[in-house]
């Protein structure tokens, strides 16, 4: 099957005593059974489900379609991309061990990394990916794995997959890829040889912003060891934001192909206007187009907090990837957990402003931002 067609066909079939169109929402704990017989049925591994920490048809089903759409043997949802991230990292290293991850991580990432991991004796140290040396430099004895994003934030930096897999493989390292931006719709890291994934499914494959949820894929023996992490740490996903993600994944391709078409339309017009000194947009990312994110450094002739108010009808929202187009001010939001110093190395300034185009009309976004950047003039 096509990936259009996999992304609405990933659900089993209907069961003959079941008669809703829809996959009905399991919202319940626990599951009920016949007799002890029919319980120990469970623990025999005929029966799918027990409790719904253990596993939930909704759930599972939102693993389930983000592993079909990455050509994943398996998917684990779970809480949050965070808490997918944990159970990722945690299903490869343990006390002792070393993780290699690029510098421009999602905030979030950052701490969990820097601050949390600590507290379990995992190091990581973080680097310039860009740089393949210093990558490799700062490999040691106890590493475990190598952590990236396949398209930064809020840069846009497309990573090289292929030849981080290749020196991941010359040490025996794992390698882990943050796969939110992109979607599988744009990039699937599986194909370059990346062992795990892991999304936000709070952002694109929610795509509505009306969820928190995060999906790990990766090969059965990977994805068992992560299920039992989010099983014993508790942070399963709840059976009706399961079901909503399923919901929105249906139309994960028709909203990336028409948001990553708005966004490249948005980003020619945007490098033409004089209040903005640079645009990031990626270029080259996918033969399906280069995503939904653009990202400008606004010039100096430009007041960001006067732009944020001229935007009319685009929301101001820390987050990104809804139907709507918002714009974030990373500085503010994403990248405040990021050391002052870091950001400024990595090129995060005071004046950009990170755009999640939606599913507008396309002449209409460029309207509205053109007319915000014409009134946010300084004049001296
Ligand atoms: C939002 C985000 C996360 C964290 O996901 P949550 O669902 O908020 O826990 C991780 N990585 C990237 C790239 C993100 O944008």
């Amino acid at each position: 099957m096509k990936f259009q067609t996999k992304n609405v066909h990933f659900q089993e079939k209907i069961t003959a005593n079941e008669i809703s169109k829809t996959k009905p929402i399991y919202q319940t704990s626990a599951f009920s059974f016949q007799d002890l017989e029919d319980m120990e049925d469970f623990f025999q591994g005929n029966k799918d489900y027990l409790y719904t920490r253990l596993g939930n048809p909704n759930t599972d089903d939102l693993g389930k379609g983000v592993a079909d759409l990455e050509g994943a043997k398996m998917g684990v949802a779970s809480s949050s991309g965070i808490s997918a991230i944990l159970a990722g990292v945690l299903a490869v290293a343990k006390s002792g061990d070393h993780i290699v991850a690029t510098e421009d991580l999602y905030g979030g990432t950052y701490q969990l990394f820097a601050h949390e991991l600590a507290d379990f004796n995992i190091d990581v140290s973080f680097v310039d990916f860009q740089n393949e040396k210093e990558v490799e430099r700062a490999i040691k004895e106890n590493t475990v794995l190598l952590y990236t994003e396949s398209i930064t934030n809020p840069l846009l930096r497309v990573e090289n997959l292929e030849s981080l897999v290749a020196l991941a493989k010359r040490h025996q390292l794992k390698t882990m890829v943050d796969n939110t931006f992109a979607t599988p719709y744009l990039i699937r890291p599986h194909e370059s040889g990346v062992d795990l994934v892991v999304h936000s499914a709070t952002k694109y494959i929610g795509g509505h912003s009306d969820l928190s949820a995060g999906v790990l894929t990766g090969s059965f023996e990977l994805m068992e060891k992560a299920k039992a992490k989010v099983v014993h740490l508790g942070s399963n996903l709840g059976p009706f934001d399961g079901w909503l993600g399923t919901r929105g994944l249906k139309t994960l391709s028709l909203r990336m192909e028409r948001q990553s078409r708005n966004a490249e339309a948005l980003a020619t017009t945007l490098q033409q206007m004089p209040q903005v000194k640079k645009v990031f947009y990626p270029k080259n990312a996918s033969d399906k187009g280069n995503g939904a994110i653009v990202t400008i450094d606004l010039a100096d002739r430009a007041d960001v907090y006067e732009f944020f108010r001229q935007l009319d009808w685009v929301k101001v929202v820390p987050t990104l990837a809804g139907v709507e187009t918002s714009v974030t001010y990373p500085v503010g939001t994403s990248h405040r957990p990021i050391p002052e110093e870091t950001r400024k190395r990595l090129g995060v300034t005071p004046a950009m402003v990170r755009i999640s185009v939606g599913i507008e009309d396309e002449q209409d976004i460029i309207d509205v931002f053109v007319k915000a950047l014409k009134s946010c003039e300084v004049h001296e």
